[in-house]
């Protein structure tokens, strides 16, 4: 178990700087599961001036030097170098009220959230590990530092990050800790959206991801109301054999890891419950859900004020998850003139993972999936074109061919587009250019 050369380069400048330092952490945490750390952080047993002292005429960034934090640029890299601290008291249920510098790294661990994430490591490796980090990584659990309880009050956000860990390490939460979860739950509806979904990212992208979906439904509901009613609504439908929630969970599971996606798998059927009615075929519907759904995820993604980008691109997801296409270069053809090549591939793994988590009898319906994703890939190498950008001629060519400025050209250049994507024509410059003097003069004339 060692530390990089860079870190120990690091702590030996602050060392000749009379500053004992350590990394601190998730990188020490995962150094000892033997994991390749993301970043390295590092608490200094110093006060901010010192700091800054230390790193005179290095590129920093000062903006959290209030809160003793100071990001150094170190061979090439960011990283962020914070003061030993004790935290005062939570009156916002989210920040400490006063940060108290103390140049002790017991008791900077000590304001950490897990046992597995307060512990420190020095340049030797000699790790510091007041909470019982290690034991507990043996054990794969998620302990609170402390008394859980009052930490959750501290900061609920905790709460999702403990979901976070269980869901990305694959450990379980020790029962005193899931039992003070429980009990703060509703603390969570204080903490900012923004928070929360980072959180929720990374929990979606874990290994573990469907275990804390099925075990933590309270908590997850918490944070997205809108999935409360789908938890132990039955579909009443031969097609599923899991509720809306637990169909959700799993479909969440059955995705690549993929941010965009998962997201997706996670409301694209939230709109299921208020559209539910039983056909005269005696069965369960929900016609209309995955536009409902769409509509509702936006609702959701900006309360936790999700970019828009990525919102636009899990709208679409949504909207477009229950198309079915055959798989034919006909229709797929249609299909990519409204989802393009890109949103037609993730729209496949969002069609796969839907039907991985419906009933096994109808995983038949894969096999057409696999059948599309060829004629896709086939189409695409031969330059099928998705968009009148794609086309061998331009508004310019129209209009040179007498065709007037305005929506007409933007018109004729979606007909031949569409001659195009049903073979009807090739996409060649003469090919196009013909069928556009018929259609012009047919217009002329009448
Ligand atoms: P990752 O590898 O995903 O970055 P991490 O453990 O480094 O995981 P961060 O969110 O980067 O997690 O936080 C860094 C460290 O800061 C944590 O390991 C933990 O010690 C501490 N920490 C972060 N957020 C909190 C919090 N809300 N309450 C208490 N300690 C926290
Ligand atoms: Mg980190």
């Amino acid at each position: 178990m060692k530390l990089p050369i860079e870190a120990i380069r690091l702590l030996t400048h602050l060392e000749k700087h009379g500053i004992s330092a350590f990394v601190v952490g998730g990188a020490v945490r995962d150094i000892i599961m033997g994991k390749e750390p993301n970043d390295y952080d590092i608490a200094a047993e110093c006060l901010p001036e010192d700091l800054c002292h230390a790193f005179e005429g290095f590129e920093s960034y000062t903006t959290g030097l209030r809160f003793g934090t100071l990001n150094v640029l170190w061979e090439g890299r960011f990283t962020e170098i914070t003061c030993c601290r004790r935290e005062g008291s939570y009156s916002d249920l989210r920040r400490p009220d006063s940060v108290e510098f103390c140049k002790s790294i017991t008791e900077d661990l000590a304001r950490r959230d897990f046992t597995v994430n307060a512990m420190a490591m020095d340049k030797s490796g000699t790790v510091t590990d007041p909470f019982g980090g290690r034991d507990d990584i043996e054990k794969k659990i998620i302990r609170c530092v402390g008394d859980a309880t009052a930490r959750f009050r501290e900061d609920a956000l905790r709460i999702i990050r403990a979901l976070r860990f269980a869901s990305t390490l694959g450990f379980e939460i020790e029962e005193s800790t899931a039992l003070a979860i429980g009990q703060c739950r509703p603390l969570l509806s204080c903490v900012a959206g923004e928070r929360i979904f980072t959180e929720l990212s990374k929990l979606l992208l874990g290994d573990s991801a469907l275990n804390v979906l099925l075990k933590y439904k309270d908590e997850i509901c918490t944070v997205i109301p809108e999935l409360s009613p789908c938890v132990g609504f039955d579909q009443h439908n031969s097609y599923h054999i899991y509720t809306v929630y637990d169909h959700i969970a799993h479909a969440v599971d059955c995705c690549p890891k993929d941010l965009h996606i998962r997201l997706a798998m996670l409301l694209h059927d939230i709109g299921k419950p208020p559209l539910f009615f039983i056909g005269e075929d005696g069965r369960g519907h929900f016609w209309g859900h995955p536009e409902l759904s769409e509509e509702m995820a936006e609702g959701v993604l900006k309360r936790l004020r999700v970019d828009s980008e990525l919102l636009r691109h899990v709208c679409f997801l949504i909207k477009h998850h229950d198309v079915r296409p055959a798989p034919t270069r006909k229709s797929l053809g249609k299909y990519l003139l409204k989802v393009g090549f890109k949103g037609a591939r993730e729209l496949l793994h969002v069609r796969k993972a839907d039907i991985l988590s419906q009933a096994p009898q109808y995983f038949y319906q894969l096999d057409d999936l696999e059948e599309s994703a060829r004629i896709i890939d086939r189409l695409e190498s031969e330059g099928f074109c998705v968009s009148v950008h794609d086309l061998c001629v331009n508004g310019k060519d129209l209009m040179d061919l007498g065709l007037p400025q305005g929506k007409a050209v933007g018109k004729l250049l979606d007909e031949l587009l569409s001659l195009v994507a049903s073979e009807q024509i090739k996409n060649e410059r003469d090919a196009l250019l013909a069928a556009a003097k018929k259609r012009i003069s047919s217009r002329r004339d009448s």
